[in-house]
């Protein structure tokens, strides 16, 4: 059995030698128990700040200590009447081959409605941050313009969509021509612009959103936020959803820079954490699922193949590797 531990604390970008790959034998399930292969795993940015010891919404992981995320897995030794041998579940397990966990810390999955594998991305926590950050605290309305940064990440994509669902013009922002033009030919993003080769992207920004911006889902911060947010018409919402840009800065530097225009326009700024919305991810899941079966929402996922191979997938998402969610197929289904 392998894991993947945290053998040192990254200062900026992290690196392979953050991780170490450790042998241990598989333990087994005690009453109440079951024992879990690992199928695909989930690497996500909010691991970057886990993996220092600074304060924050999720505790930092411990140093020499295994790694842990959302997986799903396959139950292969059963010591509970709620589970049993065959059955698919997601829970945060340990980046191992095989976990040992109580039966009511996982939660049973059904493969036969949906892939396995969208349980950690469309019908998951990313899924479920872009539909609640966006309709609770973007509320788009039919005609108004929508800006997502990281747009072609796994929630930013949802986020756009469900955006155009909703009637809105979508604008996203993304680090690669592939990224932009996918979103557009694909995502039917009314444009997309790309911010690394924008040159400025006060300008593109302002190209692509005439209208100027109603709703803005920050997943990056930094001058890519500084610049939408110059934009913003009356009354806008901003729903903070993630930094991306900042987790490895060593300077701290972040902004929003441009207070004078957020008070101008009486916009509505506001943080949130998907963890908020527990009581409510079933409604989520459920529009989310409809959507996708009805065809008005696609999702693209990044599945990296591979135990060995999933550090450098979490990497990647700090050099924008990943289209859609990245996950790492560990095990066959
Ligand atoms: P993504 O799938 O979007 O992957 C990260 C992407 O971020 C990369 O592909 C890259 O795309 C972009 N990126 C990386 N570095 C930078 C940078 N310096 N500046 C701008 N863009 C960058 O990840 P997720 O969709 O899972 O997460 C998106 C954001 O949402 C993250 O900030 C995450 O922390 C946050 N989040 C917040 C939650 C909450 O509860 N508040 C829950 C889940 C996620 P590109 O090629 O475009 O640069």
């Amino acid at each position: 059995n392998q894991q993947i531990l945290l053998s040192k604390r990254p200062e900026g970008m992290p690196t392979e030698e953050n991780f170490e790959f450790k042998n241990t034998a598989v333990l087994a399930p005690e009453n109440g128990q079951v024992l879990v292969r690992t199928i695909y795993l989930s690497v996500d940015p909010y691991m970057r700040g886990r993996m220092s010891d600074a304060k924050s919404y999720a505790e930092p992981y411990k140093l020499n200590e295994m790694i842990s995320g959302g997986i799903i897995g396959e139950v292969v030794q059963s010591r509970s009447d709620q589970l049993s041998v065959g059955d698919k579940v997601i829970g945060m397990l340990g980046w191992q081959h095989y976990n040992v966990i109580e039966a009511s810390g996982v939660r049973k999955v059904d493969d036969t409605i949906a892939p396995l594998s969208s349980y950690l991305s469309v019908l998951g926590m990313t899924g479920l941050t872009a539909y609640f950050g966006l309709l609770d605290i973007g509320n788009p309305q039919e005609g108004e313009t929508v800006v997502v940064s990281g747009a072609a990440g796994a929630v930013g994509m949802i986020v756009g969509q469900i955006a155009k669902i909703k009637g809105a013009r979508v604008v996203g922002i993304a680090g690669s021509d592939n990224k932009t033009a996918f979103l557009e030919k694909e995502l039917g993003f009314d444009k997309a612009v790309n911010y690394k080769t924008a040159g400025n992207i006060n300008d593109s920004l302002k190209q692509a959103c005439p209208n100027g911006v109603d709703v803005y889902f920050d997943n990056v911060g930094g001058e890519i936020s500084d610049a939408v947010m110059s934009l913003l018409n009356d009354f806008a919402r901003i729903p903070l959803c993630g930094a991306i840009s900042s987790y490895n800065r060593t300077d701290g530097d972040i902004g929003p820079r441009i207070q004078p225009n957020l008070i101008k326009s009486r916009s509505l700024i506001k943080g949130f954490i998907i963890g908020d919305y527990s009581d409510r991810f079933d409604e989520g899941i459920q529009t989310l699922a409809k959507w996708v079966s009805e065809g008005s929402l696609k999702y693209e996922e990044n599945i990296v193949e591979g135990f060995e191979n999933v550090p450098q997938a979490f990497l990647g998402l700090f050099k924008g590797e990943n289209l859609g969610k990245q996950l790492v197929k560990v095990n066959d289904e």
